[in-house]
């Protein structure tokens, strides 16, 4: 069992393609695995969603399944040719609907109307920040640019427009059909992109009910929009995911450290999961070692409170995947010890009977020294109010669902498992002992917190707290 509390979530793609580098990336510690509807086909993702299932099942442990939706991103088209454009090279982009001319200079904008989006002051950015061009003139669908900063272009490329009339749906075509895809494949978590609002996620979570999906959502705060309506959106998310490379495209990139700390806060204090994600080790896409700025980012991430920390590029596409995994294992393992971390989370109000249970409970496993907190769980209610405290001690979470299970691999401190809920409290009191004991390795004799409810295996019921000692 690993002593890691923060949460390590990693993206899929080619690199971890190759035959046994997703076992490797469990093995090293991976908790979430993240598919990015942006990139490969809706086959693509079936068959990694499938590999994940496998190898988590030869792992024998939960390991979260994770879509996420590509929001309304414009996008360069599939036969853009990879170059470096360079400073003053004049280059046209057009939209969906422009007929092919045959000029190979031309790059293709995978939406129809693209020049109506550009205005006056529009700057056109590419991926996360470069190439970036000033528009200088927008003629029947064509929109011809100056590059101002050098840059690769490359297919499927992202492509932003600053200061863009907002005509694009919340939730595209395409994010329809990719949230099938991740209902068939029965996906723990369903992020959305770009969020702007509160309702964008309403609209994610009233989608997957419609489907009869209970996956968890992430907003992803990447637009100035959403984050100007942070508290609307954590109200209406089980999730946060600070996406700083799109954020840093629209708000600059020395917008994006404190949107980060503020956003950690926020959502951490709301009690819901927060993932700090993009270029944490992006030097490890080609390098077999971070570098120390990228080894403290990632530490800060950790003791400002983020439940998770993400891998994408350094997974998907890098070339050292499972050692981008370990060394973002070590850093948040040692950053852990920052007497910092319970900061914010020590000023978190219980909210609610569950958290005002688990709030004593976590202070009693901490007047006695307990070893863990034990926490059988129908829903993973208890589990995740018990997370937002930031507490040191492991969570030994036993769902009663394998899908609860997946679901909490991405709760700050929590080593969920699934132990099948009992005919009486007694009988699961002792049975969640012994399981809490062969699965994470407790010392008999040691003393734990458990939590149960008097009407077992009902969601909502816990009422119990009680000092035990590990048989
Ligand atoms: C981001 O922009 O930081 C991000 C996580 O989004 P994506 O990887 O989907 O571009």
């Amino acid at each position: 069992m690993l002593p890691r509390h923060t949460k390590i979530v990693a993206t899929l793609g080619p690199a971890t393609d190759r035959p046994g580098v997703l076992d490797q990336l469990i093995a090293a510690g991976l908790d979430c695995a993240r598919l990015n509807c942006s990139h490969g086909t809706q086959d693509d993702q079936r068959r990694r969603a499938r590999e994940v299932r496998a190898a988590a099942e030869r792992a024998g442990r939960p390991v979260a399944l994770m879509f996420d939706l590509q929001g309304p991103k414009l996008r360069l088209s599939a036969d853009t040719g990879q170059r470096m454009v360079e400073v003053g090279e004049t280059i046209c982009f057009a939209g969906a609907e422009v007929p092919a001319d045959g000029d190979p200079d031309r790059v293709d904008v995978d939406f129809a109307g693209f020049a109506n989006l550009v205005t006056e002051r529009s700057e056109i950015v590419i991926g996360d920040g470069v190439p970036r061009m000033t528009a200088e003139r927008v003629e029947d669908g064509l929109v011809t640019t100056r590059v101002v900063s050098r840059g690769p272009l490359s297919p499927r490329k992202g492509i932003t427009v600053t200061y863009a009339r907002p005509t694009l749906p919340a939730i595209t075509e395409k994010d329809l059909a990719d949230l099938d895809v991740a209902v068939e494949m029965d996906a723990d978590f369903v992020a959305l992109s770009f969020v702007r609002s509160g309702a964008d996620m309403q609209a994610l979570r009233d989608l997957l009910h419609e489907r009869g999906s209970d996956a968890r959502t992430i907003a992803k705060v990447e637009k100035v929009e959403g984050y100007e309506r942070l508290d609307e959106v954590i109200a209406a998310s089980d999730g946060i995911m600070v996406a700083r490379g799109d954020y840093g495209v629209e708000a600059g990139v020395a917008r994006v450290p404190l949107m980060q700390k503020d956003t950690i806060v926020r959502s951490t204090q709301a009690g819901k999961l927060v993932i700090t994600a993009t270029h944490m080790l992006e030097s490890m896409v080609s390098s077999a070692e971070p570098t120390r700025a990228e080894a403290a980012d990632v530490a800060n991430a950790v003791i400002d409170g983020s439940s998770a920390v993400m891998l994408s590029a350094e997974t998907s596409v890098g070339a050292h995947p499972v050692e981008a995994v370990l060394a973002m294992g070590q850093i948040a393992e040692a950053a852990e010890e920052a007497p910092q971390i319970r900061g914010a989370a020590h000023t978190v109000e219980p909210l609610g009977p569950d958290a005002a249970l688990m709030h004593a409970a976590i202070n009693l496993a901490d007047d006695v020294d307990a070893c863990a907190l034990i926490v059988p769980t129908a829903t993973g209610g208890t589990v995740r109010a018990c997370a937002k405290y930031r507490h040191r001690r492991p969570i030994i979470a036993l769902a009663h669902n394998p899908r609860v299970a997946n679901q909490l691999a991405l709760e700050w401190a929590v080593r969920p498992t699934t132990l099948p809920a009992a005919e009486s409290v007694d009988e699961l009191i002792e049975a969640a002992l012994e399981h809490a004991r062969d699965f994470a390795g407790l010392d008999p004799g040691s003393q734990a917190v458990l939590t149960a409810g008097r009407r077992t295996g009902t969601p909502g019921a816990t009422n119990l707290i009680t000092l035990r000692d590990i048989p």
